[in-house]
């Protein structure tokens, strides 16, 4: 998508940290981290949010949850410490970038109920 941010970073037209890529994801630093470590994983192909991911994407969700993820914590070395994983949704979720992002958010204690 021409005005997306997220699709410019993954196509590489705009800077960014990035910490992990394969063929349909790619990682990389918030440009606001709440946390020692602040990453978001993307699809690299356009998805608006959570609720346009069809059946179609359970492959692609099913590897960045299961494949990317833990393996970025481990390579950050927050997997045995802990960390939290976190998809804003609309409006109320607070989603600001609409392209589809996975939180991944460590290095320090989390505090429950979020805000
Ligand atoms: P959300 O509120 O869930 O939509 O989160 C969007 C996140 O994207 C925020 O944490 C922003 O700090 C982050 N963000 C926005 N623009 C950029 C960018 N160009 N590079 C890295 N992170 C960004």
């Amino acid at each position: 998508m021409s005005d997306c941010i997220f699709c410019k970073i993954a196509n590489k037209e705009i800077d960014s940290k990035i910490v992990y890529e394969d063929e349909s994801a790619v990682a990389f630093r918030d440009l606001s981290p709440q946390a020692p470590e602040h990453i978001l994983i993307i699809p690299k192909k356009h998805i608006g949010g959570v609720n346009e991911l069809t059946g179609g994407d359970a492959a692609l969700m099913g590897h960045i949850m299961a494949e990317a993820l833990p393996k970025l914590a481990k390579d950050l070395n927050i997997a045995e410490s802990g960390y939290r994983v976190v998809i804003n949704s609309g409006e109320d979720g607070q989603q600001t970038v609409k392209h589809l992002h996975v939180h991944l958010i460590g290095g320090r204690k989390m505090t429950w109920p979020p805000g």
